[in-house]
């Protein structure tokens, strides 16, 4: 057994991330992280069987680049021999491009906001009891720093491996949560998954699509201060910093990203405003109208409106 499944599946029982009768939506986006994280699970109820029903879940954004993304998560639904189901964001009146020249925010933002909102509520329709994501060891530990750094503390509660949902929130888990994106690369070209060469046409957000790019600048031992785009300079600054930790104290960042768990379970049940709901789709939202449906209305609305904070 290859030792990223050994971690991943240490991770599953410790965290008890499946459980009996679940049917759990991997998010695919044609990267490497979720193309490992659907596999490892795939892989834990071959080596374990249990009542599980693993599907992968495309969300299409309408990009320029989002035929040869589809190719790619065909192919790997294909080798898992899973189900896929795919969403075309179109479908649902938005425009992320449009939606986010109207709103003056960057593509990422907007692109973000709808894929969080698509991937609890088209699973929760369809019957799911969880959805996966492929955030890794190095996600966690760089968003919990920005976090940190920016005092949104309402986040830390949900960077645990499991965040247990609630009403219409539903579970999510992250099954690399103890592995390192290293790992995880090796891991995916061993086995030979599919991934997509050219997966986005941008590359400023924090999703798998801009960290695969990040981790190539990162490579080319680009010092984090001669990279003039502020998100990717922190980002290489502090993957930087916690490399050089990790080879002067090895398994120090396994040891934190334990510490982060602790931390979010102690701190509970994340701050309740997050549970209201929205008065136009009744999906759950932080303000009267959610994100997702602002974002609709903008994706039909004409460009150079008013900047509005999403
Ligand atoms: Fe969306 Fe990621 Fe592309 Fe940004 S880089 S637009 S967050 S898919
Ligand atoms: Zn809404």
């Amino acid at each position: 057994m290859a030792r990223l499944e050994r971690l991943v599946f240490g991770t599953i029982r410790r965290y008890r991330l499946l459980e009996g009768g679940d049917t759990v939506y991997v998010a695919v986006s044609g990267g490497k992280d979720s193309a490992a994280a659907l596999w490892t699970l795939r892989r834990y109820i071959e080596v374990y069987p249990m009542d599980v029903r693993i599907v992968a879940f495309h969300i299409d954004l309408g990009f320029s680049t989002s035929g040869e993304v589809l190719r790619t998560v065909e192919a790997l639904a294909s080798k898992a021999d899973v189900d896929l189901e795919v969403v075309h964001v179109g479908d649902f009146g938005v425009d992320v491009e449009r939606a986010a020249s109207t709103l003056r925010r960057p593509v990422c933002s907007v692109c973000g906001a709808v894929k969080r909102y698509l991937m609890n509520r088209v699973p929760r329709e369809r019957g799911a009891t969880k959805v996966a994501t492929g955030h890794h060891m190095d996600d966690i530990l760089v968003n919990f720093i920005k976090n940190l750094a920016g005092k949104h503390l309402d986040w830390i509660p949900k960077m645990g491996p499991k965040l247990v949902g609630t009403g219409r929130l539903l579970t999510k888990i992250r099954p690399l949560y103890e592995a390192s994106g290293e790992e995880v690369a090796k891991y995916v070209r061993a086995v030979g998954l599919p991934v997509a060469k050219c997966p986005c046409p941008y590359t400023m957000g924090s999703c798998s699509y801009a960290k695969d790019t990040l981790e190539m600048v990162r490579s080319l031992s680009v010092r984090p201060g001669a990279v003039r785009t502020r998100h990717i300079s922190t980002y290489l600054a502090i993957r930087g910093g916690l490399d050089k930790m990790e080879e002067g104290a090895p398994g120090i960042k396994r040891r934190t990203v334990r510490g982060i768990h602790e931390l979010a379970r102690r701190m509970g049940v994340p701050n309740p405003r997050y549970l209201a709901q929205c008065s136009t789709c009744g999906e759950p939202s932080s303000s009267p109208i959610c994100t997702f449906c602002r974002i609709r209305v903008a994706s039909q609305s004409g460009v150079g409106k008013t900047a509005e904070k999403i």
